[in-house]
């Protein structure tokens, strides 16, 4: 398999500026180069995560990459990044300066790299700004929280900026922050192992029953880990719709079975009998190869698990870069 694009992963810079002294408030991320190779990303003075030199250096992961013959990767921001909480003004800064540097990294490899932006989401104005510049620095698309600020993502504010994403022809990833319930469930890792499969399922809720994705119709949403729990709850979503269509069916009276196959989701199941489900369910032209490299909770063999499922080469061939550039370009 020579061809394959890995659309979800994320990148940060090696050096990031200390915002919250800069700002003067806010628990920013910065990061402390411990030890040769690796970094603790600290979140005001806590301790958040340590990350490794392939979260900051784009040529160990193209060798890395070069070891599952994937060499096109999609980066986006860490979404711990986001700072949807911060002041729109200093959300928009930062998010340049991300920006820039994802600019940066695909400008000296353009044969590996390709860049999805991050947007001040609590500000339209300021969002649809950075989108515009996105589109004039040649970025295909976006990544966005699943909420923001705990708003869903049918709040009438954010419909002008998918419009504008629509409008401009950028795609749209939509990854699990902030994950709802986080503060009831810190133990056993739950925010990351129940909250962010519920998160994505929100958002693809909210888009579906708030009318976003009936009124933006050529508007390209994909969603991270496959969905989460969105596609393997479809029964009950729709049941709920037919049986409840006074709680449900306010806004949009499409039924949700309906946009199966008008959105992707990346391949990131872990579970090779999910991700023939899924197949199944939408079809084998929207699932993309997609790994959250390169954090532990990712698909570190970048797909290799699709290669030894006996799938068609065709449909391979589809998940591994065709679904994506569909994505990506239209
Ligand atoms: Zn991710």
């Amino acid at each position: 398999m020579r061809h394959k694009i890995d659309m979800h992963t994320h990148l940060l810079p090696e050096k990031l500026p200390d915002f919250a002294k800069k700002f003067g408030y806010g628990d920013f991320i910065h990061l402390e180069h411990h030890r040769h190779g690796f970094a603790s990303m600290m979140k005001g003075g806590v301790f958040f995560r340590e990350i490794a030199r392939n979260c900051w250096d784009p040529e160990i992961r193209i060798a890395e990459y070069m070891h599952y013959h994937t060499p096109v990767q999609v980066v986006c921001t860490v979404p711990v990044m986001f700072s949807y909480w911060a002041k729109a003004a200093d959300c928009l800064e930062l998010s340049m300066f991300l920006n820039d540097h994802l600019a940066g990294v695909v400008e000296d490899y353009p044969e590996h790299y390709l860049a999805l932006g991050t947007l001040p989401m609590q500000d339209t104005d300021l969002a649809i700004k950075e989108l515009e510049r996105l589109k004039t620095l040649g970025f295909p698309g976006i990544q966005i929280g699943s909420n923001v600020n705990q708003l869903n993502l049918s709040e009438a504010q954010f419909f002008p900026i998918f419009e504008a994403c629509e409008r401009l022809d950028m795609a749209v990833l939509v990854h699990p922050w902030e994950m709802m319930g986080e503060a009831d469930m810190k133990k056993y890792w739950l925010p990351w192992l129940v909250g962010m499969p519920a998160e994505t399922s929100r958002a693809v809720c909210s888009l579906i029953f708030g009318g976003v994705m009936e009124r933006l119709p050529k508007l390209r949403f994909c969603f991270a880990h496959a969905g989460g729990s969105f596609i393997p709850t479809i029964g009950r979503v729709q049941h709920g719709f037919d049986c409840r269509p006074d709680l449900v069916a306010i806004d949009n009276a499409v039924p949700p079975r309906d946009y199966l196959g008008r959105f992707w989701v990346d391949s990131a199941t872990h579970d090779p009998q999910l991700l023939r489900y899924i197949l199944d369910v939408i079809g084998d032209e929207k699932v993309c190869l997609g790994t959250d490299y390169p954090f532990p909770l990712g698909d570190l063999e970048i797909g290799r698990f699709m290669e030894q499922m006996g799938l068609p080469a065709e449909t391979l061939e589809r998940i591994f870069y065709k679904n994506t550039l569909k994505w990506l370009h239209g």
